[in-house]
This record gives C-alpha cells, structure tokens and sequence, in this order.
C-alpha cells in the first residue's frame, strides 16, 4: 500500500503489526504463508557449524548436487550412483540406501555405541535423534 504525503519518504513492515522490519518476522511470515502442503520444519541444530545445517536444509528438500538432481541443468553422462553403480544417484539412496552409506552407518552406530541406525529416507536421518534412548549425547 502506498500512501502520498508531504512527510520524508519511508518504508514501513506492517506485517506484524510492530512497524519494525527483523528477519524473524519474515521468517514467521513465509512460514505461516506456505501452508500445510509443504514440507515440514527444519529443525536446525546449533550445535554445529552453519554449514552442516545448510547441507542437512538442501538435503530435506532434496536439493542437493546429486547427479539426479544435477541432470536438469548439466550434461551428465551417468546418474548412476558411482559409489555402488546399482541405483541412480539421488539424496535418499546416497544418505540411505547406498551399500556403501548403510556401512557408514552401522559404523557410526558402532562407535557411537547406540541402536543401528535404519533410515529409508533423508528425512529418517534428521528425525533419529528424537528416537535415541541415548541422551544428548
Ligand atoms: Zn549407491
């Protein structure tokens, strides 16, 4: 909305009603303006680097730089998963499904001495420190 004035020119946020632009308001905005029908929320943690968050982000929404997703816009020869050549390359196999991915995570349970982990999609990953007995740790 636009309204004319002889008074200096300004812009205002009014979408909160406080008159005061922060990014956590548009972040409330665009969350509540997107509705039911998108994913769900990302859960960031803060616990580790920004970059770990973004790449676990692009993962959930499965847009990451996996061969599947890269075939739109790039010249590939194969979407082939290049570490077991069985299944095409996409976010679920590679964190998931791939032989080589469910070996790093038996591994991971090992050492972290907690339940196997069992995942049938990246978004399994994200959820599976809600379901560890283990603690925070
Ligand atoms: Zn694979």
């Amino acid at each position: 909305m636009v309204r004319l004035s002889n008074n200096k020119d300004s812009w205002i946020w009014n979408i909160d009603r406080e008159d005061e632009f922060s990014v956590n308001s548009v972040k409330k905005a665009l969350i509540s303006d997107r509705g039911s029908s998108h994913l769900p929320n990302f859960e960031w943690c803060k616990g580790v680097p920004i970059k770990y968050n973004i790449m676990a982000w692009r993962g959930n929404m499965d847009r990451l730089a996996t061969r599947i997703n890269l075939r739109r816009n790039v010249d590939i020869t194969s979407v082939m998963c290049p570490f077991c050549d069985e299944y095409e390359e996409s976010v679920d196999h590679l964190f998931t499904a791939c032989s080589v991915a469910i070996r790093v995570w038996a591994a991971i349970s090992t050492w972290c001495n907690i339940p196997p982990i069992f995942a049938f999609d990246f978004k399994d990953l994200m959820d599976i420190h809600n379901s560890n007995q283990e603690g925070k740790k």
